[in-house]
């Protein structure tokens, strides 16, 4: 016994300055490069090497009173204290929203392939019919709208109704609630792509969570949204701005924030 403990008295002496905080740690083996690639990668099954994926902390979820916080890593457009990040400076700003009015809302900034929250509240009390009952839109790159109209109890052509890729795809369901009370959009957005000679190489594809429902599936868009005439493309350019529509109805947002989308094994 008395070996023992001598011998772990010198390795605490003799060892520890090997591992002082200012050492190089050793480092991990965290998995394995003896296995086959994952296919289409230069990346080994379970390789260890393979880049770590970036930190980030998640938000909370909305409430009718109170919307939740954006997730560490967002970008915050809308945050309900000012309009810094949107070109129109005459939609009104109170009590944490912005409402519709004289002529759309676009941001100063563009993106390309995101992740959009968007929340947003029809008028009360409901007034007019069809599409001419709490209309708005989100237009991506200023473009590709995703309707919002107030459809609870509203009916109108299905592929101009709420969560509508505008003249081209109803949505699955129809998950409205109730005018006045909050409604989310969740979109994934990825943009279309252009060769030199303008020709279409990648359509646009558009994932819609409405209320927490999919309502599309990463649905290929066929090309602008239109109102009454076939969706077809135009070229344009790499990336876009975000726009909400202003139709003469007082629809209110809140909580708006974008996450650009990077491939996998990026930073
Ligand atoms: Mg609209």
């Amino acid at each position: 016994m008395k070996y023992v403990v001598a011998s772990l008295a010198l390795f605490v002496a003799v060892g520890a300055p090997a591992f002082a905080e200012d050492a190089p740690k050793p480092k991990k083996n965290l998995g394995y490069q003896d296995t086959p690639l994952v296919p289409g990668t230069t990346w080994h099954v379970h390789d260890g090497e393979r880049p770590q994926p970036t930190v980030v902390t998640p938000g909370t979820f909305s409430t009718q009173d109170q919307p939740g916080k954006p997730p560490s890593d967002a970008i915050v457009l809308f945050d309900g204290t000012n309009l810094d990040k949107w070109q129109n400076q005459n939609w009104k700003l109170e009590n944490g929203y912005m409402e519709a009015a004289k002529g759309q809302q676009t941001s100063k900034d563009s993106f390309g392939d995101i992740q959009l929250h968007i929340e947003w509240t029809s008028p009360v009390p409901g007034k007019g019919e069809g599409q001419g009952r709490g209309n708005s839109g989100v237009f991506l790159m200023g473009i590709y709208e995703i309707q919002v109209l107030d459809c609870f109890e509203n009916q109108t052509y299905p592929d101009g109704q709420t969560a509508a890729i505008y003249g081209s795809f109803p949505p699955l369901v129809n998950a409205n609630r109730k005018p006045g009370e909050w409604q989310m959009y969740d979109i994934i957005w990825e943009c279309p792509k252009f060769d030199g000679d303008k020709k279409v190489v990648k359509p646009a594809f558009v994932t819609v969570i409405h209320n927490g429902i999919v309502v599309h599936h990463r649905t290929e868009l066929k090309g602008r949204t239109n109102h009454k005439a076939a969706a077809a493309y135009t070229p344009h350019s790499a990336t876009g701005p975000i726009s909400m529509q202003d139709h003469g109805n007082p629809v209110k947002y809140r909580n708006i924030w974008v996450r650009p989308l990077k491939g996998y094994d990026q930073p």
